[in-house]
């Protein structure tokens, strides 16, 4: 599947995914509250109205007692008095935890034809009615005697008792709840992320391919390289003859005409462009993967003879310190000179980069230096450049196969690791130091030989 259409179907995938969990937390919510309005909070009112009612009941037979044996005149009636004690008891029952009061009121409304009173009269209300009703729960009162109905005791109970007997389980219901919609909320961020994550590890996927393919590019064009070397080879030879021809007939003259001066600059030119090719064609000949004993300075020169004439053109100074008497080390040639271009090849990007911002105030400059540290015989080949530096993160990335900072086209992130992997095979060691903006030096150590 092209890599657009699956980044799309991604972003498509994660947009999809946010609206179906934020659906999803909204039902949630909504169900919650639901759930709550219409079935835990009447469910609670009725066990709450159950419970004061019970707590009242046990009282309710000395009311419907002393309201069936009043007689007479209402006033100064000891049954009377008796009946506002016991409407007083039923007001006092608390709550033994929270002490808020079960009942804020209660009336009794009478049968005037059971009980013998004149009617109106007894007018019982205690307490305060109506006032903050949250439901009111009526008690029938009855004859002990005759199971006649008395009349009504009506209740009127309080909000705050309500208020205490739902709270613990409102407490359980919402932290529940609430926990269920964190993990919800959570459960989205992880799918995000991974989806991100994903997102990300395709974009690089995209981005290595592109690379590989870049990188099959450069190596068909090496080949090709090769091969047209080898046929420039003709023409130049031919060139050779004839500027030779042309020098002889001019050294036999003992001229020194501007065409005499000419057929000895074109021998000295065909002769650079010789070396170039032939420097060339060794590059990417195969040679056999054996170590050899050699003198470094041999592939180090050899590396140089790619750059030197692109140094001078973009005015690079090129500083070379290699002695005469170099210590042999063993390794492959045709490997060592692949890591000196690699390395030159990096920090010559690095010194034109920082031309590019630093303008003609900045001296580009590349230092080679190979030495030998007799203490513990080792050969120290060093490259050091004032470029433009590594900033830590790169530092730390800059071996990975296909890490690079530069743009494409510009550079695939192979040189380095290729360079890494010479350098582990043939059990050299390999420092990197770097500060941005300030340069670069790598340093190779290897095993000397005597
Ligand atoms: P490439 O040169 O194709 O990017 P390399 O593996 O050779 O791949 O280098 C990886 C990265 O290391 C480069 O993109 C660059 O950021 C950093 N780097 C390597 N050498 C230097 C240097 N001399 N100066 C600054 N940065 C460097």
């Amino acid at each position: 599947m092209n890599e657009v259409m699956r980044g799309k179907k991604t972003t498509y995938f994660r947009s999809w995914i946010t609206i179906i969990m934020s659906l999803l937390a909204m039902v949630l919510t909504g169900l919650m509250t639901a759930y709550w309005t219409w079935v835990l909070e009447p469910q609670l009112m009725a066990k709450a109205e159950v419970t004061a009612r019970a707590l009242a009941q046990s009282h309710v037979h000395a009311l419907a007692d002393e309201l069936e044996s009043v007689e007479g005149d209402v006033k100064n009636n000891d049954k009377i008095k008796a009946m506002e004690k016991t409407m007083n008891q039923i007001l006092l029952l608390t709550d033994p935890n929270t002490g808020s009061p079960f009942i804020l009121g209660m009336e009794i409304e009478v049968d005037y034809g059971v009980v013998r009173v004149p009617q109106g009269e007894l007018d019982l209300k205690k307490g305060s009615i109506g006032a903050d009703d949250f439901f009111v729960t009526e008690i029938p009162l009855y004859s002990k005697a005759t199971r006649e109905l008395l009349g009504i005791a009506r209740l009127h109970n309080s909000r705050e008792f309500f208020y205490h007997f739902k709270k613990d389980v409102r407490l359980t219901f919402f932290v529940g709840a609430g926990i269920g919609l964190i993990i919800l909320v959570l459960a989205w961020r992880v799918v995000i992320i991974l989806f991100e994550k994903i997102e990300n590890a395709q974009k690089k996927l995209q981005e290595k391919q592109v690379q590989i393919v870049h990188a099959g590019r450069l190596a068909a064009m090496g080949e090709m390289a090769s091969g047209i070397a080898h046929e420039i080879n003709q023409p130049l030879a031919i060139i050779r003859i004839a500027a030779d021809g042309l020098n002889s007939y001019f050294s036999a003259k003992d001229s020194q005409t501007i065409e005499a001066r000419a057929a000895k600059k074109i021998i000295s030119h065909v002769d650079r462009a010789a070396d170039i090719i032939e420097n060339m064609r060794s590059f990417v000949r195969p040679r056999p993967d054996t170590p050899e004993l050699i003198s470094l300075a041999e592939p180090i020169m050899a590396a140089l003879s790619f750059f030197k004439e692109q140094f001078r053109i973009h005015r690079i100074i090129l500083t070379l310190s290699i002695p005469a008497d170099e210590i042999k080390v063993r390794v492959n040639p045709q490997k060592f000179e692949q890591i000196v271009v690699n390395i030159l090849s990096n920090a010559r990007f690095a010194v034109e980069k920082k031309g590019e911002v630093e303008g003609t105030g900045y001296q580009k400059e590349i230092i080679v230096c190979l030495s030998h540290d007799a203490k513990d015989n080792l050969v120290i080949f060093e490259v050091k450049d004032n470029g433009i530096g590594m900033k830590p993160e790169v530092l730390e990335r800059c071996m990975e196969p296909f890490f690079t900072t530069k743009d494409v086209g510009e550079g695939m992130g192979l040189g380095l690791s290729i360079v890494h992997s010479i350098v582990k095979e043939s059990g050299m060691d390999m420092e990197v130091e770097s500060i941005e903006g300030e340069g670069t030096t790598f340093r190779i150590k290897i095993k000397g030989r005597g």
